[in-house]
């Protein structure tokens, strides 16, 4: 069984948190610590840690991301200009939440996509 991280309190509404959208597959709540003028975490309720832990079973809650994902760019205003979605795996991406989570990050121009 993999270890709960902070995630799966913010789900159940143990901590508070800027919880902006929320039904019976996916959570999303502001960043913490924001990147951009728009970043916005989107996650699915049950505990998946990584992208290698993904399977079939996962496909419709991982599918919501994105459509809660178009949903909230819309509402934040920040669709026509563009955003970014980013998905982090494992110690190279520098994933620190074991429970994956999608970055919905815009506001402004975003740059390249990787650093050097
Ligand atoms: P990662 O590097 O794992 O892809 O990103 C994890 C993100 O979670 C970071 O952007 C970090 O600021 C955010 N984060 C970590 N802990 C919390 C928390 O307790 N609440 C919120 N709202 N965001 C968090």
């Amino acid at each position: 069984m993999a270890e709960e991280t902070v995630f799966s309190k913010i789900v159940r509404r143990e901590i508070p948190t800027d919880i902006i959208y929320q039904d019976d597959l996916v959570t999303a709540f502001r960043d913490i610590s924001p990147q951009a003028p728009t970043h916005i975490l989107i996650i699915p309720n049950v505990l998946i840690p990584t992208v290698n832990d993904v399977t079939t079973e996962h496909e419709l809650a991982l599918g919501r991301l994105f459509t809660v994902a178009a949903k909230i760019a819309k509402e934040e205003g920040i669709a026509e200009d563009g955003y970014r979605l980013i998905v982090n795996c494992n110690r190279n991406s520098g994933q620190v939440v074991f429970h994956i989570h999608m970055h919905l990050v815009g506001g402004r121009p975003l740059g390249p996509l990787l650093a050097k």
